[in-house]
């Protein structure tokens, strides 16, 4: 039995939701039970609900109830095509209901003027509960046997809200109690992504591009043959499409080449996706929901090596340079000590480090508690801080034994001033850092270089 995530885009309308429904059917005429569906909110709901409640806290309560009115509109109308008047009475009441509810909160945000990270995901998760519901309704009025199964009762998390981490123990029997008993029974199961729970029912969200991950920890938990991410690309291409509109297809990864390209910033897998299917030894493929006969990529443990040497590229944008120098570091343990407590203190995570005898320069992409750690850090170091700079990428298992790619890599990037270069023990990928405007040149050079 396969696990199927379908991300926004894939049912973003009652069209891709029959294409949706055809994918499953497939799946289940193959083989003989399931799928088991998961499935993101409808494309662009979550943007607006995270737009209305920033609104809200802001106390702009008119604009916030501005960005939720059409979302109520959309859902409606999809339930309406979709799903037979028999049923289409309840389906629209809870829409109704749900928004009824929404409003009341962004109502109080806008009074309180003030969002928790814990009521933003009571308001963020609604459009993955909204969907999934929609969807189970749909696939039963298609004929295929769909069960809503509520996501904040299968999948416990931490109460880190916003970015919360699923308690794969706790996770792994809430899934064998409300999804397994579905499949038994000859039926579909359908799960919203990205929401979950604490374990005292508070909801949480995994973090944004999190349905993905949703899917993963589905698949191990249920032990699933096989994860399928169905998105709006072939699969995992040489570069992202939408600055090299010439990037193809990779048909083969290895877990360890994914789990760089998507931390390193390949937005078709959440950055998570990789760590439950690695340690089930589930295999995930990246598929095009347009496109369903399409091969996709193929992530297992160890693929066949391809002919080319690198394997992909990717970049992160927005990231800020640190740099942290001290004199006195000069053969001082305990000084990196100091300034990783900083970013613990924080709860910010560095990407790229390198360091010289007085120096340490880091990169940061959440910035929001930047004035904090620079404040913190300046009681022991000099600070300086560089923003609008970007991560270039270049991941190949061959890096690892043939050294002549980084070196090849580095050429072709000459004129392109770098600001930090390095490559980790996996040695896996090299990474440079460069100014942002740099970015665009650097990917068309190296993409060129290697894929063309
Ligand atoms: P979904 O809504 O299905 O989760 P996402 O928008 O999160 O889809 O991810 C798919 C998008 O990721 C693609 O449309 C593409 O623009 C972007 N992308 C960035 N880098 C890559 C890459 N290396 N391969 C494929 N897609 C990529
Ligand atoms: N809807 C969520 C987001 O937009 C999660 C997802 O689609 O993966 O971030
Ligand atoms: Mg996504």
């Amino acid at each position: 039995m396969v696990v199927q995530k379908f991300g926004g885009t894939s049912v973003a309308d009652p069209d891709a939701v029959r294409r949706l429904i055809g994918i499953a059917r497939a799946a289940r005429a193959r083989d003989g039970c399931g799928p088991v569906l998961v499935v993101s909110a409808m494309s662009q709901v979550t943007d607006a609900l995270l737009t209305s409640a920033a609104e809200a806290g802001a106390s702009r309560s008119e604009s916030a109830l501005a960005h939720v009115e059409p979302l109520r509109e959309r859902h409606l109308a999809m339930a309406r095509a979709l799903v037979s008047d028999a049923d289409l009475g309840a389906l629209t009441s809870h829409i109704e209901q749900q928004f009824e509810q929404l409003a009341a909160i962004v109502k109080a945000l806008a009074v309180l003027r003030e969002v928790s990270f814990r009521t933003l995901d009571v308001v963020a998760a609604m459009g993955e509960l909204l969907s999934s519901r929609i969807i189970a309704a749909a696939l039963v009025h298609a004929g295929l046997p769909g069960e809503w199964v509520d996501a904040r009762r299968a999948i416990v998390t931490n109460d880190d809200h916003t970015r919360a981490c699923p308690l794969m123990r706790e996770t792994t029997a809430t899934l064998r109690a409300s999804v397994l008993p579905v499949v038994e029974a000859g039926r579909v199961p359908v799960l919203g992504g990205f929401v979950g729970a604490t374990v005292e029912g508070h909801t949480t969200t995994l973090g944004r591009g999190g349905s993905d991950y949703s899917a993963a920890i589905v698949g191990a938990g249920i032990d699933a043959a096989e994860i399928q991410i169905w998105t709006d690309v072939d699969g995992m291409l040489t570069a992202d499409p939408r600055v090299i509109p010439q990037s193809r297809l990779v048909p083969r990864l290895s877990f360890a080449e994914a789990a760089e390209l998507s931390y390193f910033g390949a937005k078709v897998l959440h950055p998570s996706t990789i760590h439950p299917a690695v340690e089930r030894d589930i295999p995930v493929r990246i598929l095009n929901s347009r496109k369903p006969d399409g091969e996709g990529t193929l992530i297992t443990a160890e693929p066949a090596p391809g002919d080319d040497q690198l394997t992909a590229m990717a970049a992160k944008r927005d990231l800020t340079v640190i740099d942290i120098t001290s004199s006195r570091m000069l053969m001082a343990y305990g000084f990196l000590r100091r300034v990783f407590e900083v970013f613990e203190r924080f709860r910010t995570a560095v990407d790229v480090v390198t360091t010289s005898e007085v120096s340490v320069s880091v990169t940061v992409d959440d910035r929001r508690h930047l004035e904090a750690i620079v404040d913190a850090l300046s009681e022991f170091a000099e600070v300086s801080v560089e923003p609008a700079m970007a991560l270039l990428c270049a991941v190949g298992d061959r890096l690892r034994n043939e050294p002549a790619i980084a070196a090849r890599v580095l050429r072709v990037l000459e004129e392109v001033p770098l600001r930090m270069i390095s490559q980790a023990a996996s040695r896996r990928n090299i990474t440079v850092i460069l100014r942002q405007a740099d970015l665009p040149h650097a990917m068309h050079r190296l993409h060129e270089e290697f894929f063309a």
